[in-house]
């Protein structure tokens, strides 16, 4: 049986986009390495890009790269904002309509703080059509981050890419005290 041909889900289109998502996910590792590694929040990395232009990157963003208690993504936004002359809550006058975020840990939707929530953010700046995230949010600050319903229920595409998991939780964990790692994998 012949399959009909479809370019959306031929495997060169699948491996483009592993490609693509891999490209930027990578960027975004190599952001949060940047970020000082503390015992009350996680490193995070953010890559703000609209894909149908010849140079994407839009902005990027670590956590505590700006000023104060900033997450990654509000850095990111705060960034382009900023270059593009803007106040942040004005962000959606000036950002691509096909802009898409990648992420390495899953936007938060609830601070500790009090400060506004990344998920908040992204809804806010309302060209943000697609998320990308490279690990959910481990729960341990902040209980059932529900970011990929909240997201999703406002037509935001989300999708976890898969891979790239335990580089990204080293990094973003790199200020947490370590819990004893069990021997049962040490052993060769
Ligand atoms: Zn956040």
């Amino acid at each position: 049986m012949e399959a009909s041909e479809n370019e959306l889900d031929s495997p060169d289109r699948l491996q483009w986009d592993a490609d693509e998502h891999s490209k930027w996910l990578t960027l975004a590792l190599h952001l949060a390495k940047k970020s000082p590694p503390k015992p009350t929040n996680y490193c995070v990395g953010a890559v703000l890009i609209s894909p149908s232009r010849k140079y994407p990157v839009l902005s990027t963003g670590y956590t505590l790269e700006l000023p104060g208690n900033t997450h990654a993504e509000q850095c990111c936004f705060e960034k382009f904002a900023k270059s593009n002359g803007c106040d942040v809550e004005e962000l959606h006058t000036v950002l691509p309509d096909d802009s898409t975020l990648y992420t390495t840990m899953e936007p938060c939707v609830k601070r500790l703080s009090g400060n506004k929530p990344c998920a908040q953010r992204i809804l806010e700046a309302k060209n943000i059509k697609k998320v990308f995230v490279g690990v959910t949010e481990p729960e341990k600050f902040v209980n059932e981050n529900n970011a990929c319903k909240i997201l999703g229920d406002s037509g935001i595409a989300y999708e976890h890419i898969p891979g790239m998991e335990k580089e990204i939780l080293e990094v973003a964990t790199a200020g947490h005290e370590k819990e004893q790692a069990e021997e049962s994998d040490a052993a060769k």
